[in-house]
């Protein structure tokens, strides 16, 4: 997706080895037009399958998949990160590696709100080693419901979780592959 390689050109932020920042237009501050792009461009990739619900996770694929949505014209659930009292009891469970903070934690989606009817679209902003998509997919699972697909935004070809996914025949687009970092900038494959 061109507008989007061009915002990470222009405002991507190399940090260390491994890690993209775009808290510009993503993970902090968000460019809601470009959002509603992305969201169009899932559309066009995904819209041919029956989707009824978009699954995503706290909090930055919030902001994505609530747009996404609108041209999906279905619900958004997201797995919550932390416990908390509000949270219905009866909850399909699993554990995240997180790779920003390198530790590992909870991710909950209530009973309610996933079914064995249900075809999921799932959609994250990065997929590094995959453990945040797979850990969504064993909640589907769970839920006996089935993956329609993955959607990323920023996929790093460097790191597993493309090729984990894809080993597991799950239909993956990301709109973005990000292929290397040299010298502290970013290289695209394709
Ligand atoms: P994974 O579970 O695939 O190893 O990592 C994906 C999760 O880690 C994403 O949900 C994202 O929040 C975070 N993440 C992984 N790599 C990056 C990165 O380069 N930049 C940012 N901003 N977040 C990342």
């Amino acid at each position: 997706m061109q507008l989007l390689k061009e915002k990470i050109l222009s405002e991507g932020r190399v940090v260390g080895e491994e890690i993209l920042k775009v808290d510009s237009f993503l993970n902090h501050q968000l460019d809601v037009e470009l959002l509603q792009a992305i969201g169009q461009e899932f559309h066009r990739r995904f819209g041919h399958k029956k989707i009824t619900k978009i699954l995503t996770i706290e909090a930055s694929g919030i902001g994505i998949a609530a747009i996404a949505a609108t041209y999906f014209k279905v619900p958004v659930v997201f797995a919550k990160k932390v416990q908390s009292r509000n949270l219905d009891k009866e909850t399909f469970k699993t554990q995240v590696y997180s790779f920003t903070k390198q530790t590992n934690y909870d991710v909950q989606v209530s009973k309610r709100y996933m079914n064995s009817s249900d075809q999921i679209l799932i959609l994250d902003d990065f997929l590094a080693n995959g453990r945040a998509a797979l850990g969504l997919i064993d909640l589907v699972e769970q839920a006996g419901a089935s993956v329609a697909g993955v959607g990323i935004v920023i996929e790093k070809s460097f790191q597993e979780g493309g090729q984990l996914l894809r080993e597991k025949n799950i239909h993956l687009e990301s709109l973005a592959v990000v292929n290397r970092f040299v010298n502290g900038q970013v290289t695209f494959l394709g």
